[in-house]
């Protein structure tokens, strides 16, 4: 596994990387005080003064956008040609984006719960979508990127689609959100709530409706969660509004369900794309990330906000959604279906018009935060995350090119382990068509078309490895592994509010 980033270790590295920033002499100098030092114990290290303290850090606002199902190919940076994505090309190329970058798993719950936790799924135990009125939910014992961020004084926020829990244990303002405004799970998951019986009709009316919670509280029952995208909008820029005549640093993530199916765009922006009503709800989004960004510029804040943009999953194959050239979509580990969009974008610290073609992944964007804010990563705490900010902050009169922080990823779906990743080589151990090894170089053959596994058996051997050390740690199927933690779970269930019925898994109250 790759690990990085650990209690004193981060804080060392990052004070080392500092000094490089300073020049090779004020380098020397710290790294020379760094060996001292780091044998004492901290208040050892106190009493040993003169001691340089780390540059201070202005911790930087964060905006965390994550899309629902949204394909590798659908943003023009991306190659998108059936749908416009102005303004998220517009932090593309204003910052950052990323090639290679990996979701945890091909499905919402368990990337969502990688995402907040900066492991692999796997290891958080959330293994597979989580339908309403679950027993089970992220384990309020983990540490959550917003609770890493509170430790550096961040007002935090959660806006849309949460699906990690829908108990209240699980809810987001009792996982380091100071309050949250959204829906507990996808909105395909409405269940049926009867109304009350009317005078002129003979039987009930029934409907289908999603609870809209503030914090804890169911605030309504809706139908329509086409208003939804523009509600986080507003919230989110009084929110920033607020948090800047404060001058205190704000963690917004804003969860879309969108453009996950069923595709439920606002009707104004209905008929705006060639690509029906997905690419319209694209649009939408990007839309509305546009007004983020200019709201970021009145408050003249941009140049000390960093904004995330990223998706949860590939896209559906009945959505209207493309993983451009990869193969495969969402619920396969196929790379359409972890590989997603990732755009990093901080004017004035991120370069502009970068093109990463390092690999990253969702545990990544936990420590890669800590770090930005200079929180401490506290021990003993097992995560599978690296901090990716050495890639995109460098300089660019850095000539040398930073050394990749991820070599490796490996493929979950669910519980079983089904492909793991070195540098360019993807070892699949089982696809849907077969059960055999097939290897692939997804440099040369980034749509996984030619297995090469006889040519490569050298490298077939050491992935295999890979999978194996892996499987002893994470497990595999019914295979537990030692560093394996497990999901929340909740002694009573209580639903957030009565239906008549909630939709289960493999019914058909789901669309
Ligand atoms: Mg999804």
């Amino acid at each position: 596994m790759d690990r990085s980033l650990r209690g004193s270790g981060h804080l060392l590295s990052s004070m080392v990387t500092d000094a490089k920033r300073m020049g090779p002499l004020v380098s020397l100098l710290l790294s020379i005080l760094l060996i001292c030092v780091t044998p004492l114990t901290a208040q050892e290290a106190l009493r040993a003064r003169p001691i340089p303290l780390p540059p201070p850090v202005v911790p930087p606002n964060i905006l965390l956008i994550l899309a629902d199902d949204l394909g590798y190919g659908d943003l023009g940076s991306y190659g998108a040609t059936k749908q416009d994505t102005p303004r998220l090309d517009e932090l593309a190329a204003g910052g950052a984006r990323f090639t290679d970058f990996y979701m945890s798993a091909p499905v919402c719950s368990p990337s969502r719960a990688s995402i907040l936790t900066g492991c692999y799924h796997k290891r958080v135990g959330v293994n597979n979508v989580l339908w309403p009125v679950s027993v089970a939910g992220l384990d309020p014992d983990e540490i959550t990127i917003a609770e890493v961020l509170q430790t550096r004084g961040y007002a935090t926020r959660y806006y849309g689609k949460w699906h990690v829990g829908d108990q209240k244990a699980f809810l987001p303002v009792h996982q380091g959100f100071d309050s949250f405004h959204g829906i507990p799970y996808s909105h395909d998951m409405r269940s049926l709530v009867r109304l009350k019986k009317e005078k002129e009709k003979l039987s009930p009316l029934h409907l289908r409706v999603l609870p809209l919670v503030r914090d804890d509280k169911v605030e309504g029952l809706i139908r329509d969660v086409s208003p939804l995208m523009t509600a986080y909008q507003e919230e989110t820029i009084a929110f920033m509004t607020q948090c800047a005549s404060e001058g205190r640093p704000f963690f917004v993530e804003i969860a879309h369900h969108a453009v996950h199916l069923p595709n439920e765009p606002e009707a104004a922006f209905l008929g705006k794309s060639n690509n029906g009503r997905y690419g319209d709800w694209v649009e939408q989004m990007d839309a509305s990330t546009g007004h983020l960004i200019d709201a970021l510029y009145a408050l003249g804040i941009e140049k000390n906000t960093l904004i995330i943009f990223t998706s949860d999953n590939g896209p559906s194959k009945r959505g209207g959604g493309s993983a451009g050239p990869l193969r495969g979509f969402k619920h396969s580990t196929w790379e359409g279906g972890l590989r997603v969009p990732f755009i990093v974008w901080w004017p004035g610290r991120i370069p502009p018009g970068q093109v990463r073609r390092e690999l990253g992944a969702s545990p990544d964007i936990l420590p890669t935060l800590a770090s930005i804010s200079g929180a401490t990563l506290s021990e003993p705490w097992d995560i599978d995350g690296v901090d990716l900010s050495p890639l995109f902050l460098a300089a660019e009169s850095d000539t040398a090119p930073p050394v990749p922080p991820r070599n490796r990823f490996v493929y979950y779906d669910a519980k079983r382990l089904m492909a793991v990743r070195e540098g360019p080589w993807k070892l699949h151990l089982k696809t849907p068509e077969d059960r055999k090894n097939v290897l692939y170089n997804l440099e040369e053959d980034i749509g996984e078309t030619t297995d090469i596994a006889d040519r490569h058996p050298e490298i077939v051997a050491a992935l295999l490895d890979v999978a194996e050390a892996t499987r002893q740690e994470l497990g595999d199927g019914r295979q537990n592994g030692f560093g394996e933690r497990k999901e929340g779970r909740v002694s009573r269930l209580s639903p957030l509010f009565k239906a008549v019925s909630h939709p289960k898994e493999g019914s058909d109250d789901a669309r």
